[in-house]
Protein backbone atom coordinates (compact mmCIF):
# COMPACT_ATOMS: atom_id res chain seq x y z
CA UNK A 1 0.00 0.00 0.00
CA UNK A 2 2.69 2.61 0.59
CA UNK A 3 5.17 1.27 -2.28
CA UNK A 4 5.12 4.59 -4.17
CA UNK A 5 5.70 6.53 -0.56
CA UNK A 6 8.56 4.58 0.02
CA UNK A 7 10.16 5.28 -3.31
CA UNK A 8 9.75 8.58 -3.59
CA UNK A 9 10.93 8.73 -0.27
CA UNK A 10 13.77 6.85 -1.03
CA UNK A 11 14.86 8.62 -3.62
CA UNK A 12 14.72 11.88 -1.87
CA UNK A 13 16.93 10.38 0.30
CA UNK A 14 19.28 9.31 -2.10
CA UNK A 15 19.94 12.23 -3.35
CA UNK A 16 21.67 13.38 -0.19
CA UNK A 17 23.92 10.75 0.02
CA UNK A 18 27.15 11.54 -0.19
CA UNK A 19 26.77 15.10 0.93
CA UNK A 20 29.44 16.12 3.46
CA UNK A 21 27.06 18.71 4.99
CA UNK A 22 23.72 19.65 4.50
CA UNK A 23 23.08 23.16 3.58
CA UNK A 24 19.51 25.10 4.77
CA UNK A 25 19.15 25.02 0.72
CA UNK A 26 19.69 21.32 0.62
CA UNK A 27 16.68 21.12 3.57
CA UNK A 28 14.26 23.38 1.68
CA UNK A 29 15.05 20.88 -1.19
CA UNK A 30 14.18 17.89 0.70
CA UNK A 31 11.32 19.32 2.56
CA UNK A 32 9.69 20.28 -0.45
CA UNK A 33 10.34 16.75 -2.00
CA UNK A 34 8.69 15.03 1.21
CA UNK A 35 5.80 17.47 0.59
CA UNK A 36 5.79 16.58 -2.56
CA UNK A 37 5.89 12.66 -1.84
CA UNK A 38 2.91 12.46 1.28
CA UNK A 39 0.39 14.94 -1.01
CA UNK A 40 1.11 12.17 -3.50
CA UNK A 41 0.24 9.54 -1.09
CA UNK A 42 -2.83 11.58 -0.25
CA UNK A 43 -1.57 12.16 3.23
CA UNK A 44 -4.23 15.21 4.68
CA UNK A 45 -2.67 18.44 3.65
CA UNK A 46 -3.19 19.83 7.23
CA UNK A 47 -0.83 17.06 8.50
CA UNK A 48 1.58 17.08 5.38
CA UNK A 49 2.10 20.88 6.51
CA UNK A 50 2.84 20.30 10.39
CA UNK A 51 5.06 17.28 9.15
CA UNK A 52 6.98 19.33 7.01
CA UNK A 53 7.33 22.01 8.92
CA UNK A 54 8.79 19.98 11.85
CA UNK A 55 11.04 18.12 10.04
CA UNK A 56 12.42 21.74 8.64
CA UNK A 57 12.40 23.29 11.98
CA UNK A 58 14.01 19.90 13.69
CA UNK A 59 16.51 19.85 10.52
CA UNK A 60 18.23 23.52 10.91
CA UNK A 61 17.79 23.57 14.68
CA UNK A 62 20.75 22.73 17.06
CA UNK A 63 19.34 19.22 17.35
CA UNK A 64 21.87 17.83 14.42
CA UNK A 65 24.04 15.13 16.29
CA UNK A 66 27.63 14.75 14.87
CA UNK A 67 27.60 11.14 14.99
CA UNK A 68 25.21 10.65 12.17
CA UNK A 69 26.26 11.83 8.33
CA UNK A 70 23.43 14.36 6.65
CA UNK A 71 21.46 12.09 4.92
CA UNK A 72 21.10 9.56 8.50
CA UNK A 73 20.04 12.73 10.05
CA UNK A 74 17.31 14.08 8.01
CA UNK A 75 16.54 10.40 7.78
CA UNK A 76 16.39 10.64 11.64
CA UNK A 77 14.05 13.15 11.77
CA UNK A 78 11.79 12.24 8.93
CA UNK A 79 11.44 9.02 10.77
CA UNK A 80 10.59 10.91 14.28
CA UNK A 81 8.18 13.03 12.64
CA UNK A 82 6.38 9.92 10.79
CA UNK A 83 6.01 7.90 14.55
CA UNK A 84 4.82 11.18 15.47
CA UNK A 85 2.07 11.57 13.14
CA UNK A 86 1.57 8.02 13.28
CA UNK A 87 0.55 8.10 16.69
CA UNK A 88 3.58 8.14 19.24
CA UNK A 89 4.13 4.76 21.27
CA UNK A 90 2.62 1.76 20.70
CA UNK A 91 -1.14 1.35 22.23
CA UNK A 92 -1.95 -1.77 23.59
CA UNK A 93 -5.65 -2.17 24.60
CA UNK A 94 -6.51 -1.33 28.09
CA UNK A 95 -7.99 -3.87 30.49
CA UNK A 96 -10.81 -3.73 32.44
CA UNK A 97 -9.91 -4.06 36.42
CA UNK A 98 -12.65 -5.98 36.63
CA UNK A 99 -13.46 -8.56 33.57
CA UNK A 100 -15.17 -8.34 31.34
CA UNK A 101 -13.03 -6.35 29.29
CA UNK A 102 -15.86 -4.90 26.80
CA UNK A 103 -14.85 -3.71 23.56
CA UNK A 104 -17.10 -2.21 21.20
CA UNK A 105 -16.19 -1.94 16.88
CA UNK A 106 -18.24 0.35 15.00
CA UNK A 107 -17.39 1.63 11.38
CA UNK A 108 -18.98 1.85 7.96
CA UNK A 109 -20.34 -1.55 6.34
CA UNK A 110 -17.73 -3.57 4.37
CA UNK A 111 -15.02 -1.61 6.38
CA UNK A 112 -13.98 -5.40 8.20
CA UNK A 113 -15.84 -5.22 11.50
CA UNK A 114 -16.94 -8.66 11.56
CA UNK A 115 -13.59 -9.96 10.04
CA UNK A 116 -11.96 -7.82 12.76
CA UNK A 117 -14.22 -9.66 15.80
CA UNK A 118 -12.31 -12.65 14.14
CA UNK A 119 -9.34 -11.69 13.92
CA UNK A 120 -9.06 -9.48 17.33
CA UNK A 121 -10.48 -12.85 18.99
CA UNK A 122 -8.26 -15.32 17.90
CA UNK A 123 -4.87 -12.75 18.64
CA UNK A 124 -6.75 -12.07 22.34
CA UNK A 125 -6.64 -16.36 22.51
CA UNK A 126 -3.46 -16.51 21.72
CA UNK A 127 -2.84 -13.78 24.44
CA UNK A 128 -4.27 -16.04 27.11
CA UNK A 129 -7.51 -14.07 27.11
CA UNK A 130 -10.98 -16.16 26.67
CA UNK A 131 -12.91 -13.60 23.88
CA UNK A 132 -16.98 -13.83 23.54
CA UNK A 133 -18.06 -12.62 20.16
CA UNK A 134 -21.47 -10.40 20.23
CA UNK A 135 -23.73 -10.42 17.08
CA UNK A 136 -25.17 -6.90 17.45
CA UNK A 137 -25.44 -6.19 13.77
CA UNK A 138 -28.75 -7.11 13.02
CA UNK A 139 -29.05 -4.61 10.04
CA UNK A 140 -27.29 -6.55 7.53
CA UNK A 141 -28.77 -10.15 6.62
CA UNK A 142 -26.36 -12.31 7.13
CA UNK A 143 -24.13 -10.65 9.40
CA UNK A 144 -25.22 -12.75 13.00
CA UNK A 145 -24.15 -15.76 10.81
CA UNK A 146 -21.16 -14.51 9.37
CA UNK A 147 -19.95 -13.84 12.83
CA UNK A 148 -20.77 -17.29 14.09
CA UNK A 149 -18.89 -18.62 11.26
CA UNK A 150 -16.03 -16.07 11.77
CA UNK A 151 -15.89 -17.34 16.01
CA UNK A 152 -15.71 -20.95 14.95
CA UNK A 153 -12.93 -20.09 12.59
CA UNK A 154 -11.30 -18.11 15.38
CA UNK A 155 -12.28 -20.30 17.78
CA UNK A 156 -13.79 -18.09 20.35
CA UNK A 157 -16.85 -18.06 21.96
CA UNK A 158 -20.35 -16.05 19.96
CA UNK A 159 -22.73 -14.73 21.51
CA UNK A 160 -25.94 -14.19 18.41
CA UNK A 161 -29.39 -13.60 19.37
CA UNK A 162 -31.93 -16.89 19.13
CA UNK A 163 -35.08 -15.98 16.88
CA UNK A 164 -37.81 -14.35 19.26
CA UNK A 165 -35.28 -13.85 22.20
CA UNK A 166 -34.02 -10.44 21.57
CA UNK A 167 -34.44 -10.12 18.00
CA UNK A 168 -34.17 -6.50 16.77
CA UNK A 169 -32.93 -4.98 19.59
CA UNK A 170 -28.80 -5.07 19.25
CA UNK A 171 -28.40 -2.90 22.59
CA UNK A 172 -30.33 -5.49 24.60
CA UNK A 173 -28.51 -7.89 22.74
CA UNK A 174 -25.20 -5.63 23.78
CA UNK A 175 -26.53 -6.27 27.34
CA UNK A 176 -27.35 -9.19 27.58
CA UNK A 177 -23.73 -10.51 26.30
CA UNK A 178 -22.32 -8.78 29.33
CA UNK A 179 -24.09 -11.06 31.61
CA UNK A 180 -23.63 -14.13 29.77
CA UNK A 181 -20.12 -13.01 29.62
CA UNK A 182 -19.96 -12.91 33.32
CA UNK A 183 -21.58 -16.64 33.77
CA UNK A 184 -19.54 -18.28 30.86
CA UNK A 185 -16.50 -17.27 32.03
CA UNK A 186 -15.54 -15.04 28.83
CA UNK A 187 -13.26 -12.19 29.77
CA UNK A 188 -12.94 -9.81 26.66
CA UNK A 189 -17.06 -9.54 24.92
CA UNK A 190 -16.41 -7.91 21.62
CA UNK A 191 -19.30 -6.47 20.16
CA UNK A 192 -19.50 -6.54 16.09
CA UNK A 193 -21.90 -3.38 15.66
CA UNK A 194 -23.73 -2.57 12.84
CA UNK A 195 -22.39 0.03 9.86
CA UNK A 196 -24.47 1.51 6.66
CA UNK A 197 -22.65 2.57 3.35
CA UNK A 198 -22.74 6.02 4.37
CA UNK A 199 -22.43 7.70 7.98
CA UNK A 200 -26.02 8.48 9.19
CA UNK A 201 -27.63 9.67 12.38
CA UNK A 202 -29.69 6.48 13.00
CA UNK A 203 -26.57 4.53 12.64
CA UNK A 204 -24.62 6.49 15.17
CA UNK A 205 -27.78 6.88 17.27
CA UNK A 206 -27.53 3.47 17.48
CA UNK A 207 -23.85 3.25 18.10
CA UNK A 208 -24.26 5.44 21.18
CA UNK A 209 -26.77 4.10 22.79
CA UNK A 210 -25.11 0.53 22.91
CA UNK A 211 -22.25 2.41 24.14
CA UNK A 212 -24.21 3.49 26.97
CA UNK A 213 -25.26 0.87 28.04
CA UNK A 214 -22.10 -1.39 27.88
CA UNK A 215 -19.70 1.13 28.56
CA UNK A 216 -16.80 -0.37 26.53
CA UNK A 217 -13.41 -0.42 28.26
CA UNK A 218 -11.98 0.31 23.66
CA UNK A 219 -14.24 1.83 21.61
CA UNK A 220 -12.37 1.22 18.15
CA UNK A 221 -13.48 2.61 15.00
CA UNK A 222 -12.52 0.27 12.15
CA UNK A 223 -11.91 1.75 9.00
CA UNK A 224 -11.27 0.47 5.66
CA UNK A 225 -7.77 2.23 4.10
CA UNK A 226 -8.62 2.03 0.70
CA UNK A 227 -11.56 4.50 0.87
CA UNK A 228 -9.07 7.43 0.63
CA UNK A 229 -9.45 11.08 2.39
CA UNK A 230 -13.57 9.81 3.37
CA UNK A 231 -11.50 7.28 6.12
CA UNK A 232 -10.52 10.62 7.34
CA UNK A 233 -14.03 12.59 7.41
CA UNK A 234 -15.44 9.22 9.10
CA UNK A 235 -13.62 8.88 11.61
CA UNK A 236 -14.07 12.54 12.61
CA UNK A 237 -17.87 11.73 12.34
CA UNK A 238 -17.69 8.63 14.45
CA UNK A 239 -15.47 10.60 16.84
CA UNK A 240 -18.06 13.54 17.39
CA UNK A 241 -20.83 11.32 16.72
CA UNK A 242 -19.92 8.22 19.18
CA UNK A 243 -16.61 8.92 20.87
CA UNK A 244 -13.69 6.61 19.70
CA UNK A 245 -10.64 5.58 22.04
CA UNK A 246 -8.97 3.95 18.77
CA UNK A 247 -8.45 3.57 15.11
CA UNK A 248 -8.36 -0.15 13.65
CA UNK A 249 -6.63 0.10 9.82
CA UNK A 250 -8.23 -2.72 7.33
CA UNK A 251 -7.34 -3.33 3.83
CA UNK A 252 -3.82 -2.51 4.52
CA UNK A 253 -3.01 -5.36 1.38
CA UNK A 254 -4.63 -3.20 -1.08
CA UNK A 255 -2.93 -1.08 -3.64
CA UNK A 256 -4.57 1.97 -2.79
CA UNK A 257 -2.25 4.91 -1.89
CA UNK A 258 -3.03 4.52 2.19
CA UNK A 259 -1.73 8.13 2.81
CA UNK A 260 -5.31 9.10 4.09
CA UNK A 261 -4.76 6.10 6.77
CA UNK A 262 -1.64 7.51 8.00
CA UNK A 263 -3.06 10.97 9.13
CA UNK A 264 -6.47 9.86 10.62
CA UNK A 265 -4.47 9.35 14.13
CA UNK A 266 -3.30 12.84 14.12
CA UNK A 267 -6.17 14.50 12.66
CA UNK A 268 -8.26 12.95 15.33
CA UNK A 269 -6.20 12.27 18.28
CA UNK A 270 -6.79 8.82 18.14
CA UNK A 271 -4.35 6.47 18.31
CA UNK A 272 -4.19 3.27 15.54
CA UNK A 273 -4.74 0.33 17.45
CA UNK A 274 -4.38 -2.40 15.08
CA UNK A 275 -3.64 -2.80 11.38
CA UNK A 276 -5.26 -5.89 9.06
CA UNK A 277 -3.87 -6.60 5.69
CA UNK A 278 -5.78 -9.62 4.44
CA UNK A 279 -8.94 -12.02 4.89
CA UNK A 280 -7.12 -14.93 7.02
CA UNK A 281 -7.04 -14.79 10.29
CA UNK A 282 -3.32 -14.48 10.73
CA UNK A 283 -3.26 -11.29 8.36
CA UNK A 284 -3.47 -9.16 12.03
CA UNK A 285 -0.84 -7.19 13.70
CA UNK A 286 -0.86 -4.81 16.74
CA UNK A 287 -0.53 -1.63 15.47
CA UNK A 288 3.36 -0.03 16.06
CA UNK A 289 3.86 3.41 14.47
CA UNK A 290 7.69 3.21 15.15
CA UNK A 291 7.34 0.36 12.90
CA UNK A 292 4.88 1.51 10.44
CA UNK A 293 7.27 4.43 10.01
CA UNK A 294 11.02 2.44 9.34
CA UNK A 295 8.87 0.41 7.02
CA UNK A 296 7.73 3.11 4.91
CA UNK A 297 11.07 5.01 5.24
CA UNK A 298 12.37 1.55 3.40
CA UNK A 299 14.04 0.23 6.51
CA UNK A 300 12.19 -2.78 6.03
CA UNK A 301 10.05 -3.79 9.39
CA UNK A 302 13.24 -5.42 10.94
CA UNK A 303 11.42 -5.73 14.35
CA UNK A 304 8.36 -7.24 13.25
CA UNK A 305 10.44 -9.97 11.60
CA UNK A 306 13.22 -10.08 15.18
CA UNK A 307 9.50 -10.57 16.68
CA UNK A 308 8.36 -13.43 14.87
CA UNK A 309 11.87 -14.64 14.52
CA UNK A 310 12.04 -14.49 18.38
CA UNK A 311 8.82 -17.02 18.54
CA UNK A 312 9.77 -19.59 16.21
CA UNK A 313 13.43 -19.77 16.53
CA UNK A 314 15.17 -21.87 18.95
CA UNK A 315 18.17 -19.17 19.86
CA UNK A 316 20.67 -22.47 21.53
CA UNK A 317 20.66 -23.97 17.97
CA UNK A 318 20.51 -20.88 16.04
CA UNK A 319 23.56 -19.52 18.05
CA UNK A 320 25.79 -22.68 17.36
CA UNK A 321 24.74 -22.30 13.77
CA UNK A 322 26.03 -18.90 13.31
CA UNK A 323 28.79 -19.47 15.35
CA UNK A 324 30.23 -22.70 13.32
CA UNK A 325 28.78 -20.76 9.87
CA UNK A 326 31.16 -17.80 11.27
CA UNK A 327 34.03 -20.20 11.27
CA UNK A 328 34.05 -20.98 14.90
CA UNK A 329 33.85 -24.15 16.37
CA UNK A 330 32.72 -27.27 13.82
CA UNK A 331 31.60 -27.28 10.50
CA UNK A 332 28.19 -26.12 8.95
CA UNK A 333 26.45 -28.74 7.16
CA UNK A 334 23.63 -29.16 5.41
CA UNK A 335 21.91 -30.17 8.75
CA UNK A 336 22.21 -26.88 10.13
CA UNK A 337 21.28 -25.28 6.94
CA UNK A 338 17.54 -27.12 7.06
CA UNK A 339 17.04 -26.48 10.40
CA UNK A 340 17.71 -22.71 9.99
CA UNK A 341 15.84 -22.87 6.59
CA UNK A 342 13.21 -24.24 8.47
CA UNK A 343 13.04 -21.92 11.55
CA UNK A 344 12.87 -19.40 9.02
CA UNK A 345 9.98 -20.81 6.81
CA UNK A 346 8.46 -21.12 9.99
CA UNK A 347 7.69 -17.52 10.04
CA UNK A 348 5.71 -17.33 6.92
CA UNK A 349 5.81 -17.32 3.21
CA UNK A 350 9.18 -16.63 2.48
CA UNK A 351 8.52 -13.66 0.10
CA UNK A 352 7.02 -12.40 3.50
CA UNK A 353 9.63 -12.86 5.56
CA UNK A 354 12.24 -11.36 3.15
CA UNK A 355 9.94 -8.44 1.79
CA UNK A 356 10.40 -7.56 5.58
CA UNK A 357 14.18 -7.04 5.45
CA UNK A 358 15.25 -3.51 4.47
CA UNK A 359 15.51 -3.13 0.71
CA UNK A 360 14.26 -6.56 0.28
CA UNK A 361 10.68 -4.83 -0.55
CA UNK A 362 11.84 -3.78 -3.87
CA UNK A 363 14.03 -6.61 -5.14
CA UNK A 364 11.72 -8.24 -7.96
CA UNK A 365 13.34 -11.89 -6.86
CA UNK A 366 11.74 -11.80 -3.27
CA UNK A 367 8.48 -11.73 -5.03
CA UNK A 368 9.65 -14.59 -7.15
CA UNK A 369 10.88 -16.70 -4.50
CA UNK A 370 9.22 -20.23 -5.29
CA UNK A 371 8.80 -22.44 -2.11
CA UNK A 372 8.96 -25.03 -5.03
CA UNK A 373 12.28 -24.90 -5.78
CA UNK A 374 12.88 -24.72 -1.13
CA UNK A 375 10.62 -28.26 -1.00
CA UNK A 376 13.04 -29.60 -3.46
CA UNK A 377 15.86 -28.24 -1.32
CA UNK A 378 14.53 -29.79 2.14
CA UNK A 379 13.76 -32.78 -0.01
CA UNK A 380 17.25 -33.54 -1.43
CA UNK A 381 18.65 -33.07 2.07
CA UNK A 382 15.98 -35.40 3.56
CA UNK A 383 17.54 -37.98 1.64
CA UNK A 384 21.05 -37.54 2.72
CA UNK A 385 22.34 -39.60 5.67
CA UNK A 386 23.14 -37.88 8.93
CA UNK A 387 26.64 -38.13 7.67
CA UNK A 388 26.16 -36.82 4.09
CA UNK A 389 24.57 -33.71 6.01
CA UNK A 390 27.19 -33.31 7.82
CA UNK A 391 30.17 -33.24 5.74
CA UNK A 392 29.24 -32.73 1.93
CA UNK A 393 32.94 -34.01 1.03
CA UNK A 394 31.89 -37.35 1.36
CA UNK A 395 29.38 -37.14 -1.78
CA UNK A 396 30.62 -39.03 -4.24
CA UNK A 397 29.06 -39.95 -7.49
CA UNK A 398 26.78 -43.00 -6.82
CA UNK A 399 25.68 -40.86 -3.31
CA UNK A 400 25.01 -38.16 -5.27
CA UNK A 401 22.86 -40.26 -7.63
CA UNK A 402 21.30 -42.34 -4.85
CA UNK A 403 19.95 -38.80 -2.98
CA UNK A 404 18.71 -37.90 -6.27
CA UNK A 405 16.62 -40.52 -6.61
CA UNK A 406 15.73 -40.95 -3.38
CA UNK A 407 14.22 -36.89 -3.55
CA UNK A 408 12.91 -37.07 -7.20
CA UNK A 409 15.05 -34.75 -8.81
CA UNK A 410 18.09 -35.00 -11.60
CA UNK A 411 21.87 -35.53 -10.21
CA UNK A 412 22.40 -32.21 -11.67
CA UNK A 413 19.86 -30.50 -9.00
CA UNK A 414 21.81 -32.23 -6.12
CA UNK A 415 25.22 -31.10 -7.69
CA UNK A 416 24.11 -27.61 -7.93
CA UNK A 417 22.63 -27.71 -3.96
CA UNK A 418 26.12 -29.22 -2.92
CA UNK A 419 27.99 -26.34 -4.96
CA UNK A 420 26.58 -23.40 -3.99
CA UNK A 421 26.25 -24.69 -0.44
CA UNK A 422 29.88 -24.80 -0.09
CA UNK A 423 30.43 -21.51 -2.10
CA UNK A 424 28.05 -19.85 0.40
CA UNK A 425 30.14 -21.35 3.05
CA UNK A 426 33.28 -19.92 2.22
CA UNK A 427 32.08 -16.76 1.66
CA UNK A 428 30.57 -16.79 5.60
CA UNK A 429 33.67 -17.78 6.66
CA UNK A 430 35.97 -15.04 5.58
CA UNK A 431 33.31 -13.18 7.06
CA UNK A 432 33.79 -14.74 9.80
CA UNK A 433 37.29 -13.94 9.71
CA UNK A 434 37.17 -10.17 8.94
CA UNK A 435 34.84 -9.55 11.56
CA UNK A 436 37.46 -11.40 13.94
CA UNK A 437 35.09 -13.59 15.21
CA UNK A 438 33.81 -11.04 17.66
CA UNK A 439 30.25 -10.12 16.15
CA UNK A 440 27.91 -7.51 17.29
CA UNK A 441 30.43 -5.59 19.45
CA UNK A 442 33.45 -6.00 17.12
CA UNK A 443 31.75 -5.35 13.93
CA UNK A 444 31.71 -1.70 12.20
CA UNK A 445 28.40 -0.09 12.27
P1 LIG B 1 -18.27 -5.32 8.02
O1 LIG B 1 -19.45 -5.00 7.17
O2 LIG B 1 -17.63 -4.09 8.56
O3 LIG B 1 -18.54 -6.34 9.08
O4 LIG B 1 -17.18 -5.93 7.02
P2 LIG B 1 -16.76 -7.45 6.77
O5 LIG B 1 -15.97 -7.97 7.91
O6 LIG B 1 -17.94 -8.23 6.33
O7 LIG B 1 -15.74 -7.25 5.55
C1 LIG B 1 -16.13 -6.77 4.27
C2 LIG B 1 -15.25 -7.43 3.21
O8 LIG B 1 -13.91 -7.00 3.34
C3 LIG B 1 -15.21 -8.94 3.31
O9 LIG B 1 -15.25 -9.46 2.01
C4 LIG B 1 -13.87 -9.23 3.96
O10 LIG B 1 -13.37 -10.49 3.59
C5 LIG B 1 -13.03 -8.12 3.43
N1 LIG B 1 -11.91 -7.75 4.32
C6 LIG B 1 -11.94 -7.47 5.64
N2 LIG B 1 -10.71 -7.13 6.10
C7 LIG B 1 -9.87 -7.20 5.03
C8 LIG B 1 -8.46 -6.96 4.84
O11 LIG B 1 -7.71 -6.58 5.76
N3 LIG B 1 -7.98 -7.11 3.58
C9 LIG B 1 -8.77 -7.51 2.54
N4 LIG B 1 -8.22 -7.64 1.35
N5 LIG B 1 -10.08 -7.74 2.69
C10 LIG B 1 -10.64 -7.59 3.90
Amino acid sequence: MFDTLQDRLAATFKSLRGKGRITDADIDATTREIRVALLEADVNLAVVKDFVAGVKQKAKGSELSKALNPAQQIIKIVNEELIDILGGDTRFIRFAKQPPTVIMLAGLQGAGKTTLAGKLGAWLKSEGHSPLLVAADLQRPNAVQQLQVVAERAKVGVYAPQPGNGVGDPVQVARDSIDHARHGLFDVVIIDTAGRLGVDEEMMRQASRIKEQTRPDETLFVVDAMIGQDAVNTALAFEQGVGIDGVVLTKLDGDARGGAALSIAKVIGRPIMFASNGEKLEDFDVFHPDRMASRILGMGDMLTLIEQAEKTFDAEQSRKAAEKLLGGRGEFGLDDFLSQMQAIRRMGPLSKVFGMLPGAGQLKAVSEIDEKQVDRVEAIIYSMTPAERADVGILNGSRRSRIARGAGVEVRDVNDLVNRFTEARKMMHSMGAMMGGGMPGGAQA
